[in-house]
């Protein structure tokens, strides 16, 4: 394999079309488009159809390492694959945070000759999505503060119960935890604050799982803001904040489109992690994109365990889509990592880890089988991967019934998915797939969070911390009990201990903690520390990225 350019070099020198001829492939004429530039463009609410005909294909993972398995990488490809196989197919994907391209992991608009461009503006500001949701969220905490600081307030709010915190898009540990208001009483009411980073915040997970306008300011109404001094449950409809909140987000709940590298529609809206929320696109762009094309290739964050699960069960589940094919993406590199191989080996052939390490993709194959669907296994190439491992991959897949094909998308793009391609338009037409869920929205909360870790994780049972289970028993209290479970637990391993490589057996896992995201309709059980405002690396992408007096930006990956 000859050396592939960095993904700016190759997103910069590549041929960009106006955004009206990307729409035109998928009949939506000029009058519909919100022109953001030449490049982007907000598309109306009304393309979303009711009954969408597309098929839907989620790219998930096996249990992700930190080499990066390419999920976005290899859901673009494939996008660009089955249009080159002759079909209508549209990428939908999360816009990217700013904290991971300044910090560690860089941008999140795919790699080498799979990605969606412009990458420098969908990488920084795009059209000003994020900052919409921050700013609706830091309304509210405004709102907040000042009911703390008026004294006719008849909300009487407990300063030490307020839920909601401030955000921003950076990584920066150092506001994780602050005091607010000292300075003395004009300058309002000192209490505990603290800012998450914005894909952490519920206003970002609402966006994202709003049907239409009228669900997003019914949705940002039931937010849990905290509780008043007698004890009773305050919430953001009590504030009188939602209308205002549903202003400023009017634009950003329009997707956006842009698109591939190859010139095929790409269509990225919102951008929940996948740690405290459903780590998905919204609702509505992935309705659009099943209404303007054939095939919406989506990519769900982490691995299947966490990212797939909550894919089905609350997005779906809220929602109504139903996936036709999964895509399980798989590196040889990680497949070895789980076989317990040290970091030194990971690059020397080695069929032996390969089958050893084969137990965690397995674990995942089973998981989706389970939700009534044969998923198909994509190899994500790299260039010191060897044919015979390959084979032995392909091999154990098929042992579980399971296709795994390679995709070469990121040093070819399109062809290198096309067999990829084709495989998944089969699966798309196969009669033996037929999606269904593992619990009802009407199971109890217990019974959800112990169906996910048993059949998911391989748990053999789940542990409730004291604190957990009184909270529990507040939020049955709520009237919650038909809420999705977002389930907060390390991707790095089935178990709630990222040591635990492979397919762990024998383990319970603990639930120490619950959150509550009332207006998104899902609580979120806290099986470790969970980070919602990230810290910066102790060499930072931020220090190498550069603009020249040409106005050509340099550095972002
Ligand atoms: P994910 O969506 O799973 O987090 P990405 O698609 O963002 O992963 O890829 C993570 C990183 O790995 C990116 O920098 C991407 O360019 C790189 N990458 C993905 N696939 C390949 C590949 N086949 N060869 C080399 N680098 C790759
Ligand atoms: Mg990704």
């Amino acid at each position: 394999m000859s050396k592939i350019p960095s993904d700016i070099e190759i997103a910069q020198n590549a041929t960009i079309s106006h955004i009206k001829e990307i729409a035109s492939k998928i009949n939506v004429t000029e009058d519909d488009l919100e022109y953001y530039g030449k490049f982007k463009a907000k598309l109306p609410l009304h393309l979303q159809k009711e009954n969408p005909q597309g098929k839907l294909i989620l790219v998930t993972a096996m249990s992700p390492t930190k080499y990066g398995e390419g999920k976005t990488t290899m859901t673009i490809g494939l996008t660009d694959g089955l249009n080159t196989i002759g079909k209508k197919a549209i990428a939908v994907l999360r816009e990217p945070s700013l904290g991971p391209v300044f910090g560690l992991k860089g941008g999140a608009a795919g790699g080498g000759f799979a990605q969606v461009i412009p990458m420098e503006d969908i990488n920084l500001h795009f059209t000003g999505d994020f900052s919409a949701i921050e700013k609706a969220n830091n309304l509210l905490s405004a709102i907040i503060d000042n009911h703390l600081q008026n004294p006719k307030s008849s909300l009487h709010l407990d300063p030490k119960s307020i839920a909601w915190k401030r955000v921003m898009d950076m990584n920066d540990r150092s506001l994780r935890q602050i005091i607010i208001g000292v300075g003395g009483k004009a300058n309002g009411t000192m209490r505990e604050d603290g800012f998450n980073i914005t894909p952490a915040s519920e206003v970002m997970a609402i966006l994202c799982l709003s049907k239409d306008l009228e669900d997003l300011k019914k949705r940002l109404g039931n937010i849990f803001v905290g509780k008043s001094i007698d004890g009773k449950a305050i919430f953001a409809r009590d504030l009188n904040v939602v209308g205002a909140m549903a202003v400023l987000l009017k634009d950003a709940l329009k997707p956006n489109l842009v698109q591939t590298l190859e010139g095929n529609p790409a269509i990225l809206h919102g951008g929940p992690f996948a740690s405290i929320a459903q780590g998905t696109n919204s609702v509505i762009a992935t309705k659009m994109g099943l209404s303007l094309g054939e095939y919406v290739v989506t990519e769900a964050g982490f691995g299947a365990d966490l990212g797939a699960e909550k894919f089905f069960h609350i997005k779906c589940g809220q929602s109504g889509l139903k996936p036709d094919v999964v895509v399980i993406v798989a590196t040889i590199k990680a497949i070895k990592y789980h076989s317990g191989l040290g970091e030194e080996s990971l690059n020397s052939t080695d069929s032996f880890a390969i089958e050893k390490g084969f137990c965690n993709l397995e674990k995942h194959i089973e998981n989706i089988q389970k939700f009534g669907i044969n998923p198909v296994v994509c190899i994500n190439a790299f260039p010191d991967d060897t044919s015979d491992e390959y084979e032995k991959l392909k091999a154990l897949c098929l042992s579980k019934g399971v296709n795994a094909i390679v995709s070469t998308a990121f040093a070819d793009g399109g062809k290198g998915a096309a067999k990829l391609a084709a495989q998944v338009v089969e699966a798309a037409n196969s009669l033996n797939n037929n999606y269904k869920p593992l619990y009802k929205t009407t199971d109890g909360l217990e019974h959800k969070i112990k169906t996910i870790a048993t059949e998911i994780y391989g748990a053999a049972g789940v542990e409730f911390s004291s604190k957990s289970r009184t909270q529990l028993k507040m939020i049955n209290d709520l009237g919650f009990n038909a809420f999705s479970v977002c389930m907060a637990k390390t991707p790095s391993s089935f178990s709630d201990n990222e040591k635990l490589l492979g397919r762990p057996t024998n383990f319970s896992i603990t639930v120490r903690e619950f959150e509550i995201a009332s207006g998104a309709g899902f609580i979120i059980p806290l099986l470790g520390d969970v980070m919602r405002m990230p810290g910066l690396p102790s060499f930072p992408n931020a220090e190498k990225i550069d603009i020249d007096i040409d106005g050509k930006i340099s550095g972002l990956s």
